[in-house]
């Protein structure tokens, strides 16, 4: 009854199980990375034949790449909704992009950000101004909590880091709300969105955020393109992240020493040939996705209902969760289920049922942790089924009869612990 959504590659993939026989894959690991549009692939296709290094070589490709590399900036503006002074830099990923930022805060910014986020927002603050919240139990205790300690921080700049979507629980931050309190202290805000990009709109100007942080590979396109979008005033003033080809504009021997005059921003931080097939693969998917937020969502949210339903059937199965049950979220859902190895059932849905998830902490070691232990489990694991475009409604279906089948009958067959991970 819905519009038809993006399709993706990979939707009829053949998997082995362990009895030899092959089923489709059911890939329900969309948080980690989400499969490719099949516009994506079309556009990298006809792109191929023509990538050459851009902004250095006079020749047609080498025109071309540059065009699409500088028009790929324009797309991400379009999606994000930035304004026309924000630069777009290319980067590997979000991990790149926070580490890019953090590199080039003034000195002595006062970054406050809450403990649960994912490693890539965590761990690259650095020294004495970096204040973590611990983070509590409902939005409205998050933002007093972060009025609190932005009223506790020294006078001069101020960073607050913020994640759209929680890469465990997939419930939503109120990130325009925070955002208000961030500039009530005069702090500017930095959005990890590498969640919330592949699932819900972002407009910078509505959210009052200065930067954004995201990833291609979890947004429908390949790996090693993700971009950081935002003021451009720190970046400019900060070293070059790389050195090397691109981020100089001059270079000059005067004998003893070379004279550099580093390039402005965006080419500043994008020393070294750069992945033109990669950031026109994002840009391709940032315009596929932003034309069709009412199909995709519509498509998520009703998987995410019936998931929900399914793996509160699961005797003992327990979903972690930030805000409590109810709060909005993305097609993300982490679980423990008592008495059972969470290693195990993963190692068992993949060999008996085809289906791929995660288990382990997500690079989000604090965050699941506690949660795992407000779900009044002691493990350190965590199982978590994510859903995107590739998900279909069969998927769902298979994992919760898994799951129900596993903790009543346990795996059919023998496992094995090699290198700490269950195998057949
Ligand atoms: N932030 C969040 C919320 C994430 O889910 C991830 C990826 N798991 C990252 C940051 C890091 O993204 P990447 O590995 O692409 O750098």
């Amino acid at each position: 009854s819905t519009a038809p959504i993006p399709a993706v590659v990979g939707g009829s993939l053949r998997v082995p199980l362990v009895t030899g026989e092959h089923v489709d894959y059911a890939n329900l690991d969309h948080a980690a990375s989400a499969p490719c549009l099949t516009p994506v692939r079309d556009a990298v296709d006809e792109l191929l034949p023509w990538y050459a290094s851009v902004h250095r070589g006079a020749g047609f490709a080498s025109q071309v790449s540059t065009r699409v590399y500088e028009q790929a900036r324009n797309a991400l503006r379009r999606f994000l909704g930035a304004r026309s002074t924000d630069a777009v830099v290319f980067t590997r990923n979000t991990t790149d992009s926070l580490n890019l930022l953090a590199r080039s805060l003034p000195r002595h910014t006062s970054v406050v950000l809450f403990d649960t986020e994912h490693h890539a927002a965590l761990l690259p603050w650095r020294g004495p101004n970096v204040r973590r919240v611990q983070t509590p139990a409902t939005p409205a205790a998050a933002a007093l909590a972060l009025d609190e300690a932005l009223a506790a921080t020294p006078e001069g700049p101020r960073l607050v880091v913020l994640t759209g979507a929680s890469n465990v629980t997939g419930e939503l931050w109120p990130v325009a709300e925070l955002a208000r309190i961030a500039r009530r202290h005069g702090a500017r805000v930095a959005l990890d969105a590498a969640q919330l990009a592949p699932h819900r709109p972002i407009n910078v100007r509505t959210l009052d955020v200065d930067y954004v942080a995201l990833s291609g590979h979890k947004l429908y396109a390949p790996f090693g393109a993700g971009a950081l979008v935002g003021k451009a005033d720190w970046l400019q003033a900060a070293e070059p992240y790389l050195v090397g080809g691109g981020a100089t504009r001059q270079v000059t021997d005067w004998g003893d020493h070379l004279g550099v005059a580093w390039s402005a921003v965006p080419e500043r931080h994008e020393a070294g040939s750069p992945n033109v097939v990669g950031v026109h693969a994002l840009a391709t998917a940032c315009d596929v996705l932003g034309q069709q937020w009412d199909a995709v969502n519509a498509h998520e949210q009703a998987l995410l209902r019936r998931l929900r339903a399914g793996l509160a059937s699961v005797p003992g199965l327990r979903e972690l969760s930030l805000f409590g049950s109810g709060h909005d979220r993305v097609g993300v859902v982490s679980f423990t289920v008592d008495g059972q190895d969470i290693g195990l059932l993963a190692a068992a849905l993949a060999a008996e049922y085809g289906i791929g998830v995660r288990d382990g902490a997500f690079c989000a070691h604090v965050a699941t942790t506690r949660l795992l232990r407000q779900a009044g489990s002691d493990d350190t694991r965590a199982l978590r089924a994510s859903l995107g475009l590739g998900s279909t409604a069969e998927h769902v279906d298979r994992l919760v009869h898994a799951l129900r089948t596993l903790v009543a009958d346990g795996p059919n067959w023998r496992y094995r612990k090699d290198d700490g991970r269950w195998v057949p």
